[in-house]
């Protein structure tokens, strides 16, 4: 019986991991669930679920819960807020594996934590390894934790890459990684019509049901500038190596492809709840939940290579990962800026790369060796985002 705790459980990688783990109750105990101000949802995920710990990293919102909690039948639960409360649940003894899923530079600190202490990480939350790199690795590597790739893609290499991969750097056997894109849903939208993308077509993703920020990366196709960093870090893999393909059905989730010629793809339904299972049940497999893939009715298999006029967003990235340092850090931090400011409607879709590069500008790929570093470039990203916003708004 192994302990999970869910960081980030409200949302949507939260809620379909909860679905997973209810399927294996011998397998699975719920000891943590943690939200940031959704208590409503907090709250029936803790009358279904009966976790020992619930976390509300909002402290105004954390104080209402507590005293919802405290008058109720599950007074049992003990509840504690802030966000430091994330980090404490995240290396509890009783916790063998944290589902990494806050979204953002939220996420850092405590998946951090739980790589120090030792866990199985599943990690779902790309921007806190993005952003940290080498040294979320070798937090990784120092306490023997174990980090598992919940990312549809990165679960889909891992399932094709060679046996003990993570021992063998740069294994010579690969030729390269072909990481699958939608293009989500302004693949195909005429470029001059782009400025006038709202935030509602934005988040309306055709294949995947998301959280908002990251249904916005899907259209900018940033959040396949993320996974190329992602991906370089986890597989030890240059960009270089690494092949954006734009694959518009979703049914590969990504592919190996060997010296000898052979090339290795995952496939299935895009459903969340098979790289959480599969992450989960390792070395074994288990039921998912999800409908298995009715191969009669893929009717086709697309493949195109990736416009770069089209998603800029995507040549940041590629930047971004080849200069490293910081450059990763503060790419991620404009880029959530600048997120967060088109879906309040201060800036335009278009906006999005304008920022990001601007941002990018301003800074010099400076060693990102400690996690000071790596915070205070993360703050002065923001700040610097948040400025160039100001004078993009309309
Ligand atoms: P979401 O917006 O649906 O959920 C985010 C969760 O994070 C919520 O539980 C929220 O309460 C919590 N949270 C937000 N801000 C917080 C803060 N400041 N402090 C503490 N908690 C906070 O997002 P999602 O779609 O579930 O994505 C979560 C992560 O998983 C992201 O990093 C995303 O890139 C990654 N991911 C998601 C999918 C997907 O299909 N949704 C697929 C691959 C990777
Ligand atoms: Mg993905």
């Amino acid at each position: 019986m192994k302990g999970l705790c869910i960081l980030g459980a409200t949302g949507s990688i939260g809620v379909s991991t909860l679905d997973v783990a209810a399927r294996h109750p011998e397998l699975y105990k719920i000891v943590a669930l943690t939200a940031n101000g959704n208590i409503d949802t907090l709250y029936q995920q803790c009358l279904k679920y009966k976790p020992r710990y619930a976390v509300v990293a909002n402290k105004q919102k954390g104080t209402i819960f507590k005293e919802q909690i405290a008058n109720s039948a599950l007074a049992g639960i003990t509840v504690l807020t802030g966000s430091l409360a994330l980090e404490e649940v995240a290396s509890l003894n009783e916790v063998d594996s944290v589902m990494a899923a806050i979204v953002g530079a939220a996420g850092l600190l405590p998946t951090l934590a739980a790589a120090k202490a030792g866990k199985t990480v599943l990690l779902a939350n790309k921007e806190a390894l993005v952003m940290s790199g080498d040294i979320f690795l070798q937090a990784i590597a120092d306490s023997g934790a174990k980090l598992l790739p919940i990312d549809s893609e990165h679960n889909a290499i891992f399932q094709c890459m060679p046996a003990g991969y993570e021992t063998a750097h740069q294994a010579k056997e690969v030729r390269r990684i072909l990481l699958t894109a939608s293009g989500g849903p302004f693949r195909q939208t005429p470029i001059d019509q782009l400025i006038k993308v709202t935030p509602e077509q934005a988040v309306a993703h055709p294949n995947w049901d998301m959280g908002r920020k990251i249904s916005v990366d899907s259209a900018t196709m940033m959040n396949k500038g993320l996974e190329l960093i992602e991906a370089c870090l986890l597989f030890s893999v240059p960009s270089s190596k690494i092949q954006v393909v734009i694959h518009p059905q979703s049914v590969i989730h990504s592919m190996v492809d060997y010296v000898d010629g052979t090339i290795l793809a995952q496939m299935g339904n895009p459903d969340m709840r098979i790289p959480i299972a599969h992450a989960m049940a390792l070395p074994d497999r288990f039921d998912s939940g999800a409908e298995p893939l009715n191969i009669f009715e893929v009717k086709q298999l697309d493949f195109e290579q990736p416009d770069l006029q089209r998603f800029p967003c995507l040549r940041l990235a590629h930047q971004a990962i080849d200069d490293g340092g910081i450059m990763p850090t503060i790419l991620n931090a404009a880029n959530e800026i600048a997120v967060e400011a088109f879906l309040q409607e201060q800036i335009r879709f278009t906006d999005i790369p304008v920022v990001i590069e601007k941002c990018m500008q301003k800074f010099n790929p400076e060693k990102a060796d400690n996690l000071e570093t790596i915070l205070r470039a993360d703050e002065s990203a923001r700040d610097r985002s948040k400025e160039i916003v100001q004078q993009l708004k309309y």
